[in-house]
């Protein structure tokens, strides 16, 4: 039940005020004097006053004024109540704080008329209040930075930087700027610093704030994600921004552990777990793509496929362990000899070793395949028991092609290993040429 002062010298004027408002379901108290009146309301403060400008003792002016004066009091809204025939200065009335007035003799209908518009108004304003309160909170809540700007332009109409409106703590710890005595927190930004241009001054001299005025003139939403490496922080940053009003609301995210987590995984998906080298993921990967630029840069590309001779002899004779430990040992003289920048070798599967060689011709793989012969004698890892060398040796096939449209990319592998096929075929520890 909402609860209203009545606050009159007129008893008279009381008791009439009782019985409308009472009927009308308010509680009603009711004050004789200014003093009185306040005590009452400080005691238990109402939803509503209706306050005597004309009283003897503290007029209704100086009641309304007190009352504005203290904050459990200040927001009470007070209806003046004067007599026609009274000089009532409605400006000083509102100055005091006043929302309305009534005039006696009463009409029963304008009083609860006028009582339930302003009871109304302060509900709303309640509810307001309430629900900044809250987007309050869940904006310093918030792990993401979450920030609010409008442009600022130049007499031309062109966006020339934002005016900040809106950033809980978590975007202020992005700030670039270092203040005095800043702690980076609180929601409202701090006034010296209210630019996009002096709060992301790295951002605002790169692309993205290019894509920022492009959010907020063609509303297309912006999603990057960007390493922000400034003095006040060091960080992979996902950002999110699209047009709210006028200008954007953009929210911030640290992702460096995921990036850190992502890149790892991503490393590790594409590394062999034995010899260290690429594995068949990532050769599958690449060799696409370097097909695809030999193509269009009219280059030839070499495949050469390498497999140990009677490596299954080798596991028999020297074990397992003995069998990894020449796989990796083998892995590192490929790559010795495989170092070019846009070359890529990788373990294909089991002992069987590939290298991509772009921008290299069928001779060129000839030369480094006699290269790689040389090398893994020169390791001269023993094997008793295979039936060409008492030490390992490998067999190699080749392939070359300039990628022309049209051309299937598999067929240059198979090639390949059919190529390899025929050095197993011709003796092994050698390498054959096949051509497409
Ligand atoms: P070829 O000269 O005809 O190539 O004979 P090979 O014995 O080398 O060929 P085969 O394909 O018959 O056998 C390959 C062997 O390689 C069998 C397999 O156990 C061994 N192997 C494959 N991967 C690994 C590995 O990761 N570690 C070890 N130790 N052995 C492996
Ligand atoms: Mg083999
Ligand atoms: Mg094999």
């Amino acid at each position: 039940m909402e609860s209203i002062v009545t606050v009159d010298d007129v008893p008279e004027n009381i008791r009439l005020l009782a019985g409308i408002l009472g009927a009308a379901g308010y509680k009603v108290r009711p004050a004789s004097n200014g003093s009185r009146a306040l005590a009452t309301i400080m005691k238990e403060p109402p939803d509503l006053i209706l306050l005597d400008i004309m009283m003897p003792g503290m007029d209704g002016y100086e009641v309304c004024r007190q009352l504005k004066q203290d904050p459990l009091t200040k927001e009470i809204p007070v209806i003046f109540l004067s007599a026609l025939d009274e000089a009532m200065d409605k400006v000083k009335a509102f100055q005091a704080g006043g929302v309305d007035y009534l005039t006696k003799p009463f009409h029963e209908k304008e009083v609860l008329a006028r009582i339930d518009h302003q009871l109304t108004i302060r509900k709303q304003k309640n509810e307001i209040t309430r629900a900044k309160e809250l987007l309050n909170n869940i904006l310093d809540a918030s792990i993401d930075g979450i920030m609010a700007f409008r442009p600022v332009t130049d007499p031309a109409g062109r966006i020339r930087d934002f005016t900040l409106l809106v950033a809980n703590p978590t975007a202020m710890a992005y700030f670039s700027c270092p203040r005095p005595g800043d702690n980076a927190h609180g929601t409202q930004p701090d006034r010296s610093v209210p630019l996009f241009s002096s709060c992301f001054p790295e951002l605002f001299q790169s692309d993205m704030f290019h894509e920022l005025v492009a959010v907020v003139q063609h509303g297309q939403v912006l999603n990057r994600e960007f390493f922000y490496d400034t003095p006040a922080c060091s960080a992979w940053l996902a950002i999110t921004a699209v047009r709210l009003t006028d200008g954007f609301t953009a929210t911030l995210r640290d992702i460096t552990k995921e990036k850190a987590l992502e890149t790892n995984l991503k490393r590790q998906a594409h590394i062999d777990g034995l010899t260290g080298l690429s594995n068949r993921r990532y050769f599958d990967e690449f060799y696409a793509l370097e097909f695809k630029r030999c193509l269009r840069e009219n280059q030839p590309l070499t495949v050469i496929f390498i497999d140990v001779d009677y490596f299954k002899l080798y596991n028999d004779t020297y074990g397992h362990q003995k069998g990894d430990e020449c796989l990796i040992r083998l892995g590192q003289a490929f790559k010795t000899c495989i170092k070019r920048p846009g070359d890529i070798l990788a373990r294909y599967g089991g002992e069987e070793f590939v290298a991509v060689l772009s921008g290299t011709d069928l001779s060129g793989g000839e030369h480094l395949a006699g290269t790689i012969q040389d090398h893994v004698h020169t390791l001269g890892i023993e094997h008793q028991n295979s039936k060409i060398k008492p030490f390992i040796t490998v067999s190699m096939g080749l392939s070359s092609t300039i990628p022309t449209r049209g051309m299937k990319m598999e067929k240059l592998i198979e090639t390949a290993d059919r190529a390899l096929y025929k050095a197993k075929q011709n003796g092994r520890n050698r390498y054959e040429v096949s051509l497409l």
